[in-house]
């Protein structure tokens, strides 16, 4: 039972982060004005804001002007539910699972933003990191100086990585947006994990340029690394030590 009311917490959560990723590259208030079809501009009625099953109603069209909603509406709602569910299967009701909630919102959201617009913005990371020293205070999670290590590890890897990009590719190879990314990981994950997790992001983001030059023959122009950095975290922040305990088994002589 409250495994499904987390699941139903995700499907409301991925349809705030729709909205988040819509308006706040835009620079538009999240609250205000109402949620409106960005076609005919009609706002659109709590019955037909219910996430996943008003557009299987709609059939994926706005009521007044049948104009198409995009499918990565609901998919972003049904892979937030799914994503919250099994955590929360994992992890159980523990003090930390809002705290890995909120994680989880922030590297969906970052990722969703990185792949449409490129960019990491600084609002949405001053907030990670402003709320990350809250909930500290208030729910111990991580001691200071692991938090503020693990900020320097995070940023001085990445830094690291770009200027070895830049002198090897003779072009920028990732964007400030990553360096600060990784900074405000690194509070939530402390040093090691957020070395790991980023090394994991990059080798996915590697996996993902030989895949996508395979198929399309040639590169799109720019690679976000946003969500490999994303997905990295997320899995280094809830399933570290048993990450790191495979890795050992692996290595190790028998
Ligand atoms: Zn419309």
């Amino acid at each position: 039972m409250t495994g499904f009311l987390v699941f139903l917490l995700g499907l409301a959560i991925g349809s705030f982060l729709n909205v988040v990723v819509y308006r706040l590259p835009r620079s538009l208030s999240l609250s205000h004005p109402r949620s409106a079809c960005p076609h005919c501009h009609a706002p659109i009625a709590a019955y037909d804001n219910i996430p996943v099953l008003s557009y299987l109603l709609l059939k994926g069209k706005c009521r007044h002007c049948r104009a198409a909603i995009p499918w990565q509406y609901p998919v972003v709602e049904l892979i937030t539910a799914v994503l919250f569910f099994i955590v929360y299967y994992d992890k159980g009701l523990t003090v930390r699972l809002p705290l890995y909630l909120l994680f989880l919102a922030f590297m969906i959201s970052i990722a969703l933003i990185d792949i449409k617009t490129g960019l990491i913005l600084d609002r949405q990371l001053m907030l990670m990191l402003g709320l990350g020293v809250v909930l500290n205070l208030l729910f111990p999670f991580i001691g200071w100086k692991e938090a503020l290590t693990g900020m320097l590890a995070g940023a001085g890897s990445m830094y690291l990585i770009a200027f070895l990009g830049r002198m090897m590719l003779k072009k920028e190879s990732l964007g400030f947006g990553d360096v600060k990314f990784a900074a405000v990981a690194g509070f939530y994950l402390g040093v090691l994990p957020t070395l790991a997790a980023a090394y994991i992001g990059f080798v996915l983001a590697f996996v993902a340029i030989l895949v996508s030059k395979a198929l399309h023959k040639s590169l799109p122009r720019h690679i976000p690394l946003g969500p490999f950095l994303a997905g990295g975290f997320f899995l280094f922040l809830l399933w570290g030590h048993e990450i790191g305990a495979l890795y050992l088994s692996l290595v190790q002589p028998r």
